[in-house]
């Protein structure tokens, strides 16, 4: 029996290895390394090959390594909605990382310092300070592995399963799990062959596993009576343990580039070059556009083809979006990873296809993106910072380009560019929804105001947002500011058609208002509607108008950049009145009481942060306030955003009904809600229609927060205008 000789706290790292097997380990080394630095190289210099994306992505190199390490190591994006999901990922990633850790010590100490210095430091307190440490975050991430499996397998998350689920799926976990457990029998064994030494203790699991073996009888080789001939010795399956795990762990590297495994690096390199601003800011095109597109996969920026390798396959965007709720024709992890199918298929020889089209016959069809309400819920849930709408936003302008737009987005189009606005009114009329105002309206044209007040199209047009216009000017006025609109100066902003991929029109609409805004003088800009919020706040500063002045289709001259340097303050109005109300400019005495729920707007919460002002007056109006359980950032999407608010779909249910029937069956208060209050124009539009087709016309009223604060407002000083008794006009 050969017993290690244990003189100090160490232990020998090859112990049952002879030279030869010592000598084939380091070729194997070799081979796995080499394989794996070529997938590497392969897949960086295939990034290197995209088109160059137009945002920053690597300036302020540390600070984005530092944050993305925090991110990563934090696993906040795992934990979010998901405490099991978050429990797991931490487990096998800290586990994984210290393992990682614990082998480069090991290879330092055996490859700088032993065989350089002839001293090893990986003895004494150091070593078991080592072994317990391994043992300890070496279980965590065995049981992260196993709550992985039970996930996948016994649970069958539906989430986890996709048109893109494969057998790499199934070997990724597995080897990990093989790779887990094996080290653990490796451990145990090694500490039974080598006689359990005493400070091997520390060594917890893999010393209680010697204990086992012990008491089932494994024999070792030097035991009294003992056939020499007997195979299954200690040491025998030592051996046999010590080159399974090796070969597990040779091969895991030398696939970890090629398949799935590749995400870990992917992953933390998408979240190092992510954009702060993705998805609220959409990048500009060239004024000579010339298939940039998506025309072909080579279209793609080289942060949109490492988007595609980052995917784990989570399905955690699949399971937060509403055009998949609804049963529209999209998932969007499956547009991302049909991407990157074909762009794999190409890089295998396969014959081109068209990226997207209408019919059925390209990569992605019209109606998946068609489909999108660019609601950021699915970016929001990516625990792998992939900005989805950089790339659907390109598809849709693929399709723009391409002329295979829904007729109802054609109409839409044809209305803005003939008429200014959504709607095909005449342009002259924009005003009219202010003549019912017992005050006249400033025109921001000619004088100085506090607050330039973009109204928004459907303010100034639907019959329904109209009486929301009037409340919010009759708030203005209450609270005695200087604010002013622009008449038929104002046009729409071009928020949701640069989302549906009309980015020319887009961008002849921001020219005009900045070149209209200049023009004005005011402290700041106050929109009604979160999209024209979004869009002038972090859109508009981001135009490159130069490249486009000289244009004859252009309708502007405006030939800087506007507002680079952020002086002109762009505000959601409720962030406006909120302010009012806490300079003590707006009295509310809090006089309502009945219940309310309230919706975060898409492109107000998820889009632009804003969750408290729309929250702070609704209570500063009496009423109690119960919120949805889907709220702030994982607030679901009415359906109008990305141009859903004209198209129709076969939606079952709608994500308006959805949404109504979750206001009224899953709040704390049940049927109490009386009142779903809304901030945004477009959600009107979507619940009110959802109010009337889901069967809710009694159960529920539509209400916006300027309509709430008038209420208020009239019961403490009549004001001349009731929503209650307000007909539409
Ligand atoms: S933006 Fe919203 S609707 Fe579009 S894919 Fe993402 S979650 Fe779905
Ligand atoms: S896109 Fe992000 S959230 Fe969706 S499956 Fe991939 S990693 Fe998960």
């Amino acid at each position: 029996m050969t017993f290690l000789t244990q003189s100090e706290v160490t232990r020998e790292t090859y112990w049952g290895i002879s030279s030869t097997g010592y000598a084939l380990f380091y070729l194997l080394t070799a081979m796995t390394i080499a394989i794996f630095a070529y997938g590497i190289y392969y897949r960086f210099s295939r990034y290197a090959e995209g088109s160059e994306d137009p945002f920053a992505r690597l300036n302020d190199l540390p600070d984005r390594i530092t944050s993305a390490a925090r991110i990563a190591l934090s696993n906040e994006k795992n934990f979010d909605r998901d405490l099991y999901g978050g429990l797991m990922h931490a487990f096998i990633l800290w586990g994984f990382l210290t393992l990682l850790i614990a082998t480069t010590i090991l290879a330092v100490d055996d490859y700088a310092s032993t065989f350089l210095l002839g001293e090893s430091f990986w003895v004494g307190d150091f070593y078991l300070a080592y072994q317990f440490i391994v043992d300890a975050l070496g279980l965590l991430f065995v049981v992260g592995i196993g709550m992985a499996i039970y996930r996948r397998y016994w649970v069958r998350n539906e989430r986890l399963w996709g048109r893109h689920t494969a057998r790499e799926d199934d070997i990724f976990i597995w080897t990990l799990f093989g790779l887990g457990v094996g080290g653990f029998a490796l451990e145990g064994l090694r500490i039974y062959a080598t006689g359990m030494p005493e400070h091997e203790v520390v060594s917890f699991v893999g010393y209680g596993l010697a204990l086992a073996f012990g008491a089932i009888g494994i024999p070792l080789a030097g035991d009294p009576g003992l056939n020499p001939a007997a195979g299954l010795t200690g040491e025998n399956l030592h051996w046999l343990a010590w080159w399974s795990h090796s070969l597990l762990a040779f091969f895991f590297i030398a696939w970890l580039p090629y398949a799935k495994p590749f995400h870990m690096i992917a992953s933390f390199a998408n979240v190092v070059t992510r954009d702060e601003k993705a998805g609220k800011r959409l990048p500009n095109v060239p004024a000579d556009l010339d298939a940039t597109n998506a025309e072909s996969i080579d279209d793609f920026t080289w942060k949109e083809l490492l988007d595609q390798d980052a995917c784990t396959k989570c399905g955690r965007c699949s399971a937060v979006c509403p055009a998949k709720a609804s049963d529209r024709p999209l998932d969007p992890r499956d547009v991302i990873l049909d991407l990157k199918s074909y762009r794999e298929e190409r890089e295998s020889g396969a014959e081109p296809q068209p990226i997207v089209a209408d019919g059925g016959t390209s990569v992605i069809d019209s109606e998946t993106m068609e489909s999108c309400m660019a609601c950021m819920a699915c970016m929001d849930a990516c625990p792998v910072e992939i900005e989805h709408l950089q790339s659907f936003t390109r598809l849709n302008r693929q399709l723009t380009d391409q002329g295979d737009v829904d007729p109802n987005l054609q109409e839409v189009f044809q209305n803005v560019m003939q008429h200014g606005n959504t709607f095909g009114n005449p342009a002259r009329n924009r005003a009219d929804w202010a003549d019912d105002l017992a005050f006249e309206l400033t025109d921001a044209r000619t004088e100085h105001v506090e607050y330039l007040w973009y109204v928004g199209d459907y303010p100034s047009y639907d019959d329904r947002n109209k009486q929301v216009a009037r409340s919010l000017a009759t708030i203005l006025q209450a609270a005695d500011v200087s604010f002013g609109i622009l008449f038929d100066d104002e046009k729409y902003d071009g928020n949701d058609v640069r989302r549906v991929g009309e980015e020319f029109l887009y961008v002849e609409l921001a020219g005009h208002h900045v070149e209209t805004f200049e023009d004005c003088e005011f402290d700041s800009i106050v929109c009604t509607d979160p999209h024209s919020y979004n869009t002038i706040k972090n859109e508009y500063p981001e135009v490159d108008f130069e490249a486009f002045a000289d244009d004859p289709i252009m309708p502007f001259e405006y030939d800087e950049q506007w507002n680079a340097d952020g002086e002109v303050d762009v505000l959601h109005w409720t962030q406006a009145i909120e302010a009012l109300v806490t300079e003590g400019r707006l009295d509310l005495d809090g006089t309502l009481d009945y219940t309310v729920t309230y919706h975060d707007p898409c492109h107000l919460g998820r889009y632009n942060d804003e969750y408290e002002a729309p929250r702070e007056l609704i209570r500063a109006t009496g009423c109690e306030l119960v919120e949805m359980p889907r709220n702030r950032a994982d607030s679901f999407c009415c359906g109008g955003g990305g141009g859903g608010l004209w198209m129709d779909f076969d939606e079952e249910p709608k994500p308006s009904e959805e949404r109504l029937r979750e206001a009224l069956e899953d709040t704390a208060a049940g049927e109490a809600v009386e009142t779903f209050v809304v901030a945004c124009p477009m959600c009107m539009t979507m619940y009110e229609d959802g109010r009337k087709t889901g069967g809710y016309e009694d159960a529920i009223e539509i209400v916006d927060v300027a309509e709430l604060l008038v209420e208020a407002i009239e019961a403490d000083e009549p004001t001349g205008i009731d929503r209650a008794q307000e007909s539409p006009n």
